[in-house]
């Protein structure tokens, strides 16, 4: 006997058929016994539509009223999923955020929860009511209606979960759980059983994005512990069941890497001949922030006859502001020219048992020099080595790399 939250997501309760089916699971878990806090999403599509009605009627709307209307979408499957639960003999009731309520801060559109007030919830699920609870809105301080972020569903049910003091939090979505690197590249990759908070937070651009990232944040912090796993699937949980994202301590078996992350948003920067003196980097990257063009990997070469090149990774959609930011610096950094590459993709292999493990890098770049693969730029953390390449060897470097470290299917 538990204390569980269920989670699930638009495409779990796009239709009445969808959401029947998730009304018998949540009875399954009653009748093992379990106290059940349910979180929804709004039916698959629901959200988008309300959100191009705000747009279509005004560009720049009160994002006030941006918030009620799209947190209705949760509304109704709160009382859809209610009603269906009552059908089969499962007491159960609905709860909006402010009826809880879900304190958030007033930034109405990507609101943060500041307080959950759970004794009711608790009270209620002991006497065997499921509670229904509806994701991604809250209860601004004055009052109104605000919602979390698009995808921030995830994250209401971690915050329920650690308010009710849930033993786990169970995320159901359209995958299985979470695999060592995206499928669709390496049919070998495997389906993780655990993995650990900090993982996920850099796995996360792996294929689909299963989980909101300030959900793996707040589990984090709260230690919650996350399942992940697919509504579709048939017949009852065994312990291969979803992938547990969980404390790097309940992690037994350590494996060096853990899985290959890779994204294709990024694009290359080089900054051409500029002096090699102090101050230098703290003025490119000074008028970049100032206008909140976020950098991530840095190479500075050598320098030749006092001058330097600069090479720096950004957000691919960042491009054309941050030549623009640059040629408007030029007079006051000098430098002769800027280059830049779209067509890059950033190769991370990622674990966090690299923290007591040698040689990770080494094999990395091993593996790609025996694919003739170039590496453009280096960058490593505690727990990750990622390397920036040639777009077009996406798919050849995902590959090479999880052989490399043993992670393919046997
Ligand atoms: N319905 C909201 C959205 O589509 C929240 C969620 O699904 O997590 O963003
Ligand atoms: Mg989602």
């Amino acid at each position: 006997m538990a204390r569980i939250v269920m989670k699930f997501g638009g495409t779990s309760v796009a239709d009445l058929d969808r959401i029947r089916a998730v009304a018998s699971r949540i009875k399954g878990e009653v009748e093992r016994g379990h106290q059940v806090a349910v979180v929804v999403s709004a039916m698959a599509g629901t959200t988008n539509q309300l959100v191009a009605w705000c747009q279509a009627l005004s560009p720049l709307h009160d994002a006030r009223e941006y918030d009620t209307v799209v947190a209705t979408g949760e509304q109704i499957t709160v009382g859809l999923l209610a009603i269906a639960l009552q059908e089969i003999g499962v007491e159960a009731r609905s709860w909006q955020g402010w009826q809880i309520p879900i304190r958030t801060d007033g930034a109405h559109g990507t609101a943060r929860m500041l307080s959950i007030e759970g004794r009711d919830l608790i009270r209620r699920m002991q006497a065997g009511q499921v509670a229904v609870i509806a994701g991604f809105q809250g209860l601004g301080p004055d009052n109104r209606v605000t919602t979390l972020g698009r995808g921030g569903s995830d994250t209401s049910a971690v915050a329920v979960a650690a308010a009710v003091e849930a033993e786990r939090c169970d995320i159901y979505t359209d995958v299985d759980g979470i695999y060592t690197t995206d499928p669709r590249i390496v049919p070998r990759a495997r389906k993780l059983r655990k993995v650990a908070y900090e993982e996920m937070l850099e796995l996360a651009s792996v294929g689909a994005k299963v989980l909101q990232t300030r959900s793996v944040e707040l589990a984090m912090n709260e230690r919650v512990r996350v399942r992940v796993l697919s509504s579709f699937a048939e017949g009852p949980d065994t312990p291969e069941t979803g992938t547990l994202v969980v404390d790097e301590d309940e992690i037994v078996e350590k494996e060096v890497v853990t899985g290959i992350a890779y994204s294709r948003d990024e694009a290359k920067v080089t900054v051409r001949k500029i002096a090699d003196r102090p101050g230098i980097a703290a003025s490119i990257f000074g008028v970049l922030a100032a206008r909140n063009v976020n950098v991530d990997m840095i190479v500075q070469n050598v320098s030749a006859e006092g001058l330097t090149d600069i090479t720096f990774t950004i957000g691919r959609a960042d491009l054309p502001r941050t030549r623009a930011v640059l040629e408007e610096a030029r007079p006051q950094i000098g430098f002769a020219e800027i280059l830049t590459d779209p067509n890059v993709t950033k190769i991370s292999v990622v674990g966090v048992g690299m923290r007591s493990h040698a040689g990770v890098a080494g094999t990395m770049f091993r593996a790609l020099a025996d694919k003739a693969i170039n590496i453009e730029v280096i960058s490593t953390s505690e727990i990750k080595v990622s390397v920036l390449v040639a777009a077009e060897y996406t798919e050849l470097a995902v590959r090479a790399l999880h052989s490399a470290y043993g992670l393919d299917a046997a």
